[in-house]
């Protein structure tokens, strides 16, 4: 039997603007999403193209409308697909749902996460902060609802929580099955791993950071509560290089240019040229790329005095004894090789399709990079980075046009 309703997978910006559409066109959407919270990479930003505003800003009014269409998107988060089978117009696909231990109207339990002693690395910092187990990533998250970590907390943390009325410890994990015509698949990107870097120090280099926990600590509600300082002893640095290509346009690595990152390091020089007008930065790039309508952006963060690029592939990243982090590079006009000193390093490094490094249990056309290339005539279609890298507004236009495809296929069936 054919099924009108559509299966959005990911909860990211793109996610939730494919199950936004469909469901104000009229259809039931299941949006599922496999951390706790919606917002994929978008939350992680302090700002964002083309307006430069905070996450907040573009995710808070998507979260308003999913509460509106509650009736017909059903939000699943700490959810995965586990199977589907059927085919387009009837899938049956199971999804196992994850424990969150926290009831619905769990949003104020700052105080007792505040008593547990256990802290684990958070994910959502990128290493540049900790967390307790029973967290939330950032104030207006979305389930605003926190999540435990339960295998992240003592026995003394568990015998704390036991008698907190928010908190079920024996809620178990379940698996559900959902009838739908047509999936669209929105599991985003990752930043490439430094750890593949080793030329600019495998991340072992804590002043020689990634442009996404550049932008953690820019952000007001990251670990440093927005005070752009060197991981190493929390100073202020006055000198800065961005490293363009950090993994991209190599054989090596990601053999595409990611699309966003010479946006974001001219974005995250303003971020540190508003904090530090003295600052040194300086930008080494192979090509300095501004699609669309940025090249007065380009123009305006090159035309400060602050800022120096230097065309050349950098060829290493080193710790130096003196606490800075050395830079060398062939500079490809002189053709002089050439090594400078910074207070901190911020790789640009490239967009990975999610599905280059996790599967998805049903067979999906990818290319070898791990884009999604295909799946139309099956009633599956990619939504933003997981077909092709995007900023955040080409992302939702294609999430709009994936969400009109899904419906094209459940409509008249
Ligand atoms: Fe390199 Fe810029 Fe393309 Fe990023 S956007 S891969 S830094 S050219």
């Amino acid at each position: 039997m054919s099924s009108k309703s559509i299966l959005v997978i990911g909860g990211g910006f793109a996610g939730i603007t494919s199950a936004l559409e469909a469901a104000e066109m009229g259809h039931e959407v299941f949006l599922i999403e496999k951390s706790p919270f919606l917002g994929g990479r978008v939350m992680q930003l302090y700002k964002y193209f083309p307006k430069l505003c905070p996450p907040s800003c573009g995710l808070e009014i998507q979260f308003q409308r999913l509460k509106k269409a509650k009736d017909k998107v059903k939000v699943f988060t700490l959810a995965e697909v586990v199977s589907v089978t059927g085919a387009k117009g009837d899938y049956k696909v199971k999804v196992r749902i994850k424990p969150r231990y926290v009831q619905p109207n769990g949003s104020s339990l700052t105080e007792a996460a505040g008593e547990l002693s256990a802290t684990v690395e958070n994910p959502f910092e990128f290493g540049l902060a900790t967390r307790k187990p029973l967290y939330m990533d950032v104030p207006f998250a979305f389930p605003h609802r926190y999540v435990l970590d339960k295998d992240a907390a003592t026995p003394e943390d568990l015998k704390k929580l036991a008698g907190n009325a928010y908190i079920n410890l024996e809620e178990t994990a379940k698996e559900i099955e959902l009838d739908v015509g047509s999936i669209i698949v929105a599991t985003g990107w990752k930043p490439y791993d430094l750890k593949n870097l080793t030329n600019l120090g495998g991340g072992k280099i804590k002043d020689a950071i990634s442009n996404m926990q550049m932008e953690r600590l820019a952000s007001p509600n990251g670990p440093t509560g927005g005070k752009i300082v060197r991981p190493s002893d929390g100073n202020a640095p006055k000198s800065v290089a961005f490293v363009q290509c950090a993994g991209s346009r190599d054989e090596n690595h990601l053999n595409y240019c990611s699309y966003i990152c010479c946006m974001a390091s001219l974005k995250q020089a303003c971020y540190l040229l508003d904090q530090y007008p003295d600052a040194r930065i300086t930008i080494y790039y192979i090509d300095l790329r501004t699609p669309g309508r940025y090249e007065t952006f380009l123009k305006r963060v090159l035309s400060s005095p602050n800022v120096t690029t230097v065309k050349g592939k950098v060829a290493a990243v080193e710790d130096t004894a003196g606490g800075k982090v050395l830079v060398t590079v062939e500079n490809a006009i002189t053709g002089i090789k050439a090594q400078d000193a910074y207070d901190l390093v911020v790789l640009a490094t490239g967009m990975q399709p999610s599905l280059a490094v996790e599967g998805l249990p049903f067979d999906l056309p990818k290319d070898e990079e791990g884009f999604i290339i295909g799946g139309a005539e099956q009633g599956i279609f990619a939504a933003g980075c997981a077909k092709v890298p995007l900023d955040v507004m080409k992302s939702a236009q294609s999430a709009t046009g994936a969400a009109l495809k899904a419906i094209q296929t459940v409509v008249g069936r």
